[in-house]
């Protein structure tokens, strides 16, 4: 047995080469896929798990990072929360019978209309990301004598010379600065129970000592704003952003120090409640992504494969830089070599990275990416030159199951 990289798991291997075998075997061409995501719920159960087993931190789901029906269900199970962005991942939510007082809604664009429409549908926590959302937050409220809670998003900045936590100062449309928020009195919005703040401004972090470094340095803006708004803190939201290692570096958070450095982070802004949204760290080890290879040439110096799918499915490296790691499906003890990863658009942006693989990979071999349960389907480009849209498989019980098949252009062209 030859090694396989440790982030394709070995429960896998069997159901995925007789699924795989299934798929060679089948004549009808009509039904071929270019490429299909198989998230292994049955790893993602015992890891959602080891994540609810502390009491220091609420735990939502930011469904953004992977909204497929099984996948919200398993987190249902396992007592995640969600966190909800737009109509469309509210409606596929409550579609799996989650109870709407597990819902909560961030985002920078919720209009008037769709915060009525989701107290409506019963959702009564809301992070609040701009003056105008308050405002109608209240409105609606009162119109539909309902009380919902309210987190303020809050977006912070350094300056000029000070040591900047965050590395950079871009100005995003998350949230607001502390000083418009100080314009405001909570005594102004009878309808609102106005007691959290939420931060997060960082991304795929993948060192305990600088996501604990971050936190703590949030703690003392957030505890002076709420003082000065008149409020009292009872609950800080700190998102989400743990990171997930695509690089293969052999950096990674410890869940554990996580979890004792928020305790002391929730002791010192002396919230009752702590929260995070988790989007990559909960999911995105439990995907993975299959695809062949179309064709093979050596350009310039470099070898090149030409694959089934492409950035029409996974869009991340191209957007991103960071490639997720590959292997061959079928074993090979040939030496690996570096292949220039190109999808099948026109477009030199569909490349999924440079990556080694065994150098007898070869037309119509199958290639596996790891770490690809968040952002993959439905953050990709699917439309562009009309390709097929990527099935979803799900392995439950060792058992791989279609939830939905590879669908034609003719499946949405009009
Ligand atoms: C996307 C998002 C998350 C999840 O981010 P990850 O880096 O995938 O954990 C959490 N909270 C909010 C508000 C988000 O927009």
């Amino acid at each position: 047995m030859l090694n396989r990289p440790n982030w394709l798991r070995p429960a896998l291997l069997e159901p995925l080469l007789a699924h795989q075998e299934r798929l060679n075997n089948r004549n009808d061409v009509e039904q071929d896929e270019d490429g299909y995501f198989l998230y292994d719920l049955d790893y993602l159960e015992q890891h959602l798990s080891s994540l609810m087993q502390q009491d220091v931190i609420k735990l939502w789901f930011a469904v953004k990072a992977n909204p497929l029906s099984r996948v919200i269900k398993t987190l249902a199970q396992q007592g995640f929360n969600f966190d909800v962005a737009s109509q469309g991942e509210l409606t596929q939510v409550l579609a799996q019978d989650v109870p709407a007082d597990r819902i909560l809604n961030t985002g920078p664009a919720k209009s008037k209309r769709q915060i009525k429409a989701f107290l409506e549908q019963g959702v009564r926590t809301f992070v609040v990301e701009s003056l105008n959302q308050l405002q109608w937050l209240n409105d609606a409220a009162s119109e539909l004598s309902c009380q919902p809670q309210v987190l303020l998003r809050v977006q912070l900045q350094w300056e000029e010379g000070e040591k900047n936590p965050l590395g950079g100062n871009e100005v995003t449309a998350f949230g607001l600065s502390c000083q418009a928020w100080q314009t405001i009195k909570v005594s102004d919005f009878p309808a609102l129970n106005i007691n959290g703040l939420h931060i997060f401004q960082w991304g795929n972090m993948l060192s305990n000592e600088r996501m604990f470094e971050l936190w703590s340095q949030m703690v003392s803006p957030l505890l002076s704003l709420a003082e000065q708004l008149g409020m009292t803190l009872e609950v800080l939201d700190l998102g989400g952003g743990l990171g997930v290692d695509y690089l293969q570096t052999g950096k990674g958070l410890r869940w554990e120090k996580i979890v004792a450095d928020l305790a002391k982070i929730k002791a010192r802004a002396g919230v009752s409640e702590l929260w995070l949204e988790l989007g990559r760290f909960a999911v995105a080890e439990m995907g993975y992504y299959v695809t062949s290879v179309v064709d093979r040439k050596e350009n310039f110096q470099h070898q090149q494969l030409v694959l089934a799918g492409g950035i029409n499915h996974l869009i991340r490296p191209a957007i991103t830089e960071q490639p997720f790691p590959v292997t061959m499906i079928r074993e090979s003890a040939a030496s690996p070599v570096y292949f220039d990863l190109h999808g099948p658009l026109c477009t030199s942006l569909d490349k999924l990275g440079t990556l080694a693989i065994a150098s007898d990979v070869a037309v119509d071999d199958q290639l596996i990416f790891g770490l690809a349960g968040a952002y993959g389907f439905t953050e990709s480009m699917p439309f562009f030159l009309c390709h097929q849209i990527a099935a979803e498989y799900v392995l439950q019980q060792g058992k791989i199951e279609q939830v939905r098949s590879a669908q034609p252009a003719s499946w949405y062209l009009r």
